[in-house]
């Protein structure tokens, strides 16, 4: 099995990096940082989103488990103290592979530019540059709403927990194939009016968002911070792909969740 390991870059997660690498080779797995089947990411919840985005185009084959040298992430459920017993269940067993949905973003230019893809673990959101956004917002083709306000976030169920939660979306169980639409801070008065609850799409249900007029647009995609100019729509929907966790014991997620925000 071949297998890769992404640290945060402090020295504390270089350090466990190094020695998860020499512990995995001692077991005869094979270091390859292109072609790996199990990414261990060492650091935080930001670190596995950078391990996410760099196999982003091998998911089928990779699957993911995350370290933690902080706190508890939602990603990364492993203290360093338990990595002798990881890196021999990496080693020795089968691993079972437990499936969570992405979403997906198209984003379209009303310049000739070609169409660009992408892939989100957490969220995307969208704001202008300067302004308030203004954006026609569709689902399965129809006009449902004008928004006018700080912006948008769609987010994945495991993303639920990251920037949606902030903006008071529901948390939504990752076995849920769905995408949630949360406002941030809208206009809403006798002018102009929103729904004002988040949505929750199926899947195969499409929410598009159009512009209304010509700006330039902030748009994040987890980490990565885009600017995009002359957009005509920014489609969302549940991708086809999924990412590929490694489960070596049952961590449940209202478990993770009650550990993140409540308490052990
Ligand atoms: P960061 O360093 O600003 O960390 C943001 C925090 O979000 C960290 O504590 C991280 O553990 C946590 N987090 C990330 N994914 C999570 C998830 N799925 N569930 C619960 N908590 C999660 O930024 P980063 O580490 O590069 O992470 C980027 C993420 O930060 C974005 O995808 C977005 O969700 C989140 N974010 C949140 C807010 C907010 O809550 N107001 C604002 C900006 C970004």
């Amino acid at each position: 099995m071949k297998f890769f390991v992404i640290s945060r870059g402090d020295d504390t997660s270089n350090k466990l990096t190094r020695k998860i690498k020499s512990y995995l080779e001692d077991f005869n797995l094979e270091f390859h940082d292109t072609e790996p089947d199990i990414v261990i990411s060492v650091g935080g919840d930001g670190t596995f989103l950078h391990a996410f985005h760099h196999f982003k185009d091998r998911l089928a084959e990779t699957a993911f488990v995350g370290v933690h040298t902080g706190h508890l992430g939602f990603y990364t459920d492993w203290t360093p103290e338990e990595v002798e017993k990881l890196v021999i269940h990496i080693a020795r067993t089968p691993f079972q592979i437990v499936k969570y949905p992405l979403l997906e973003v198209t984003v379209r230019y009303n310049d000739g530019s070609k169409e660009n893809r992408y892939l989100a673990l957490n969220e995307c959101t969208v704001r202008t540059v300067e302004g308030s956004l203004v954006m026609d917002v569709e689902i399965k083709g129809e006009l449902f709403e004008t928004f006018r306000g700080d912006g948008l976030c769609i987010s994945t169920p495991s993303g639920s927990t990251a920037y949606n939660k902030a903006l008071g979306g529901a948390i939504i169980h990752p076995s849920l194939p769905t995408l949630q639409l949360a406002e941030m801070a809208s206009i809403n008065n006798r002018v102009y009016r929103t729904i004002g609850s988040p949505l929750l799409l199926p899947q195969h249900h499409t929410c598009m968002l159009k512009p209304v007029n010509d700006v330039d647009y902030q748009i994040t995609i987890d980490h990565l911070f885009l600017l995009h100019k002359h957009v005509k729509s920014i489609q969302c929907r549940v991708a086809e792909e999924e990412i590929r966790f490694a489960r070596f014991r049952p961590f449940p997620f209202w478990k993770r969740v009650k550990e993140s925000f409540i308490s052990d």
